[in-house]
């Protein structure tokens, strides 16, 4: 028999995790201490929240969690410790390049505006890559239920720090609120800027909403995009212009988009020939990082070492990161499969 391949020693790219949903749940519970916030019971368990996000009211119940995990970042400290924690933890999972995503708007009342909330987070992650060696981008993610014209600001703004470290453009949040062309303008800025446009999208609606982002924002990622399996034109679309679905199936399940792993269509889009990058969205919430979710590939879909290398290789061509490091990662796969 085959000896099983390590899968933290296989390097990948990580190119969908949220910045709060990042944090260590121990963490959460230090800050919380810190700040005397009494978090709800179903962030203190021990074990992540049971949460069906398909009804509205799930998805809300969500948000709030996710709402009182990011009142406890309050001082540039606290986020310095949340970016090089998230960097240990994805270098641990065999990481060797990270896109972190981020609304910078929730934090600016509390780190002084805007400007500085960006300024702090560049900074930490500057320092956190580093400390730990991993190399670290920023995508800025503007937020569905906000109007537009914020995005556009946002979007502004991240143009303006494209040179630090800013890499994409995101939208995130409920699908089934808004139009994605209703932030057809912001997005348009950011690829001007010379941003990626990395939308999420087919995660909580159909196929439609990954249209979507292809045909209004010119989307070059899909922030998970699973739903696009259930429409074969789409997947071909997918593959014919290798657009990376950042694909994140713990996410998946935790949030009820499946009902169990192998509903998650990961064969379906690798067959189809659709780039994945998989991700571990908001591992404080979902509890599970970024080697489990390859682990899942493994586990229950059967994916060859073969495969999972195919798999990192996808993970490493969609991400933003610089030719040399590309072909680093991408020999180290190598290596790991036949080394
Ligand atoms: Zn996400």
């Amino acid at each position: 028999m085959e000896h099983v391949r390590d899968l933290t020693l296989l390097p990948k790219a990580h190119l969908h995790l949220h910045f709060t949903g990042s944090m260590r749940p121990s963490t959460l519970l230090e800050l919380a201490d810190k700040y005397g916030v009494r978090l709800p019971d179903a962030l203190t368990a021990g074990e992540p929240p049971k949460l069906r996000a398909t009804d509205e009211r799930g998805w809300f119940r969500f948000q709030r969690l996710y709402d009182a995990a990011r009142s406890c970042l309050r001082e540039p400290e606290d986020i310095r410790r949340l970016v090089r924690e998230a960097a240990e933890e994805d270098v641990r999972d065999g990481s060797g390049w990270l896109e972190i995503q981020v609304d910078p708007t929730s934090y600016a009342p509390l780190l002084g505006g805007m400007i500085p909330a960006v300024e702090i987070i560049l900074d930490a992650v500057d320092a956190a890559s580093r400390e730990t060696g991993l190399g670290m981008r920023v995508l800025i993610a503007a937020n569905r239920m906000k109007h537009p014209l914020d995005a556009r600001t946002l979007a502004r703004l991240a143009v303006r720090y494209a040179d630090r470290g800013i890499v994409g453009f995101g939208l995130s949040n409920d699908e089934r609120r808004g139009m994605a062309r209703d932030f057809d303008r912001a997005f348009a800025i950011a690829r001007e800027g010379g941003l990626l446009a990395a939308p999420h999208g087919g995660e909580l609606t159909g196929p439609s909403s990954v249209r979507d982002c292809l045909d209004d924002l010119h989307a070059a990622r899909i922030g998970h995009g699973v739903r696009a399996a259930e429409d074969p034109r789409l997947l071909k679309r997918l593959a014919d212009r290798q657009i990376t679905c950042e694909v994140c199936p713990a996410s998946n399940v935790a949030l009820g988009v499946y009902e169990r792993p192998e509903d998650v269509p990961l064969r379906t889009l690798f067959e189809a020939g659709v780039p994945m990058a998989l991700g571990a969205d908001d591992p404080l919430l979902f509890g599970s990082r970024l080697a489990a979710q390859y682990e899942i590939a493994r586990r229950h879909h059967a994916f060859t070492d073969a495969e999972l290398a195919e798999l990192a290789r996808q993970s490493v061509r969609g991400s933003a990161a610089p030719e040399e490091v590309k072909a680093k990662l991408l020999d180290g796969i190598e290596h790991w499969l036949n080394g």
